[in-house]
C-alpha cells in the first residue's frame, strides 16, 4: 500500500493535514493506496517553496532551461511502459490508451523546447527621434495548475512544459483520482535537472484548491475539469486578481452528411464515442446524421459495432476501452441510461448489465447507444462522460448545424462527408473551438492552441502552442532614448510619433 503525500521543495513530503483519501484501481475495485488530502498550510509551504527557488531559475538563460526538458523527455521514454502502466491502474483506461496520454504530453514537452523562440520580444528602431522601443516577456513569478482524472500525464504536461520553459515555477494540483503519475513526472524532472522548488505537486481536494485561489503569491492559474467548477475558479480568480484559463466540460457533436462514407464514419465514431469509456472532453457524444436514409445506414451499422465492442481490465491488450473511474462515475453514467430511456429515447445496445468475469468488483459496464434522442432532453443537454452516444436525426444540414450552435458546451465537433463546400462552410460557421473534417477527435497538434468555446473554457488564451507562452508572461514594454535627446531641453507637451 503506497501511501502518497507532496512533492515539496524536491522532496516527497509526507502529510500533516490528518485528511486523506483512498486510491482505487478501477479494474478490480481494490485499494492501491491513500493520497493526502493537504491543508492550507502545507499549500502555503509550496508556495514558499517556489518562491525562493523562482528568481534564480528565472535568471538562467531560456537555452539551458529547455535542455532540462529535453533530459525530462530521454527520461520518460526510458519508462514509457511502466508509467503507462501506472497510469492505466489508477485511471481505468487500457495501457495502449495510456500510452497515448503520456505521448500528446511529451509533445507539448518537445515544442516547449523552442521555448527561446518563443519568449523573444518585439523591437522597433526608430520609433520617434532618437527613440527605440522594445517589448520582452518576464515569467508571473510562481503559477498553479488544478486538473482532472481523465488525463493525468497530458493535462499536467501541458501546463508544466510551457510554465516552467518560460521561467515560472509551477504547483500542480492533480486529481486526487490518480496522483501517481503527477507525482513520477515531478520526480523525473528534477533527476533531469530542474532545481528543487521549480514544480511542487500538492495533493487535495477543495481545500487546496481554494488556497491556491487565495494565495497572494500565485500569479496565475491553469485549471481543466468541469464546467461548474472551471466556472467556480475563473470568478475566484479573477476576483482576487489573478490570470485564468479554465476549461471545461463537453457535448461533442458529429454531423454526419448523406455522402459521407458510411464505413469509415462508423469506425470514427466507435473509437472517438467509447474509447477510454467515454471519458474524454473530446469525446464525440452525439452523433447527427442528416436524412432519414443516414440515419437508418447509420443505426443499422452502428448497432453490431457497439454490441461487440470489447471491455476488458485496464491491462487486456484486447480490450477496445476498460472501467470507468470510481463506483460513483459508474452510477452516475447508468443513471442517465436510466434517465434516457424515461426521457423516451430508444435505447437500442444497452450495456448496462455487463459483469467483467474475475473481476466483479471492478467499474465497467458494455456500451450504449440511444436512437431518436432528442435536444431537449437532459441526456443531450448534459455531459454523461461514459461511453454512451445519443443519435439526434437532424433533417437538413442547417437543423444539424443548428445543434452544436445552440448547445451550451463548445469544446470540439465534427463533419464526415465528401463534400467540400460543406466541410467550408460548417468550419466557418460552427460555434465551436476545435473542428474536424473526416476527424472524429480533432485535438490540435502541439504547435496549435487547444480550447473550446462557450461552457467549455472560461479565459482568453488557449492551452499550449503560441498561446502558453502569452499565459505564462507578461510583456513588458520599454520605450529609450538616449543622451542625446536631453540636449534639446525639457519637454512640455506628451511627445508624439512625428
Ligand atoms: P472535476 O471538475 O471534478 O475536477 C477537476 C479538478 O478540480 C480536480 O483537481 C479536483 O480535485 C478539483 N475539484 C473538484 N471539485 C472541486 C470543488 N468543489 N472545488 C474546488 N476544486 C474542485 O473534473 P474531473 O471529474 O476530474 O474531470 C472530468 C471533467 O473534466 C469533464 O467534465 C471533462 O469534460 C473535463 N475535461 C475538460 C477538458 C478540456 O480541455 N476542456 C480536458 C479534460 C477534461
Amino acid at each position: 500500500m503506497q501511501e502518497v503525500g507532496h512533492f515539496i521543495g524536491g522532496k516527497h513530503v509526507a502529510s500533516t493535514s490528518g485528511r486523506n483519501q483512498n486510491i482505487m484501481q478501477p479494474m478490480d475495485g481494490s485499494v492501491r493506496g491513500t493520497v493526502a488530502l493537504g491543508s492550507k498550510k502545507e499549500l502555503r509551504d509550496a508556495v514558499e517553496n517556489a518562491k525562493a527557488a523562482q528568481p534564480a531559475w528565472a535568471a538562467t538563460n531560456p537555452q539551458r532551461r529547455v535542455r532540462v526538458l529535453m533530459k525530462f523527455l530521454e527520461l520518460v521514454h526510458k519508462e514509457y511502459d511502466s508509467l503507462a502502466e501506472l497510469l492505466a491502474r489508477e485511471h481505468g483506461k487500457t495501457i495502449a490508451d495510456a500510452k497515448g496520454d503520456i505521448q500528446r504530453g511529451l509533445e507539448v514537452v518537445e515544442v516547449c523546447i523552442g521555448a527561446p523562440h518563443m519568449l523573444k520580444g518585439e523591437y522597433t528602431d526608430g520609433a520617434g527621434p532618437g527613440i527605440d522601443i522594445y517589448s520582452m516577456r518576464q515569467p508571473l513569478g510562481v503559477v498553479a495548475g488544478i486538473t482532472p482524472f481523465n488525463f493525468p500525464a497530458m493535462i499536467p504536461l501541458w501546463k508544466i512544459g510551457p510554465a516552467i520553459a518560460s521561467g515560472n515555477a509551477f504547483i500542480l494540483k492533480p486529481s486526487e483520482r490518480d496522483p501517481g503519475v503527477p507525482m513520477r513526472i515531478a520526480e523525473l524532472f528534477l533527476e533531469a535537472g530542474l532545481p528543487a522548488g521549480i514544480l511542487n505537486v500538492v495533493n487535495g481536494d477543495k481545500e487546496v484548491v481554494d488556497a491556491i485561489l487565495d494565495d497572494p503569491d500565485i500569479k496565475a492559474i491553469g485549471f481543466v475539469g468541469s464546467t461548474p467548477i472551471a466556472q467556480y475558479i475563473y470568478s475566484r480568480a479573477a476576483a482576487t486578481g489573478k490570470r485564468a484559463q479554465c476549461f471545461g466540460g463537453a457535448k461533442n457533436h458529429m454531423i454526419i452528411m448523406p455522402d459521407a462514407d458510411m464505413d469509415q464514419t462508423v469506425d470514427a465514431l466507435i473509437g472517438a464515442g467509447y474509447g477510454s469509456a467515454g471519458e474524454r472532453c473530446m469525446a464525440v457524444s452525439v452523433a447527427v446524421p442528416v436524412g432519414q436514409e443516414t440515419a437508418d445506414r447509420l443505426v443499422e451499422k452502428l448497432i453490431p459495432r457497439v454490441e461487440s465492442l470489447k471491455v476488458g481490465p485496464s491491462t487486456d491488450s484486447s480490450a477496445d476501452f476498460g472501467p470507468l473511474v470510481t463506483q460513483q462515475a459508474l452510477e452516475r453514467v447508468k443513471g442517465y441510461v436510466d434517465l434516457g430511456v424515461k426521457e423516451g429515447a430508444k435505447l437500442v445496445v444497452d450495456g448496462r448489465g455487463f459483469k467483467m468475469q474475475g473481476y466483479e468488483n471492478g467499474y465497467y459496464m458494455g456500451g450504449c447507444l440511444f436512437d431518436e434522442v432528442t435536444p431537449d432532453m437532459r441526456i443531450y443537454k448534459e455531459e454523461i462522460f461514459g461511453p454512451v452516444l445519443s443519435v439526434v436525426r437532424a433533417k437538413t444540414y442547417e437543423d444539424a448545424l443548428k445543434l452544436p450552435n445552440e448547445h451550451e458546451y463548445g469544446n470540439g465537433v465534427a463533419i464526415f462527408t465528401r463534400d467540400g463546400d460543406a466541410a467550408r462552410d460548417f468550419a466557418s460557421r460552427v460555434q465551436v473551438g476545435m473542428v474536424g473534417v473526416n476527424v472524429p477527435i480533432p485535438v490540435p497538434i502541439a504547435y496549435y492552441t487547444f480550447g473550446g468555446w462557450k461552457g467549455s473554457a472560461f479565459g482568453d488564451l488557449n492551452q499550449h502552442g503560441p498561446d502558453a507562452f502569452r499565459f505564462y508572461t507578461k510583456t513588458k514594454s520599454v520605450t529609450a532614448r538616449w543622451p542625446s535627446g536631453i540636449k534639446d531641453g525639457a519637454e512640455f507637451v506628451i511627445p508624439t510619433m512625428n
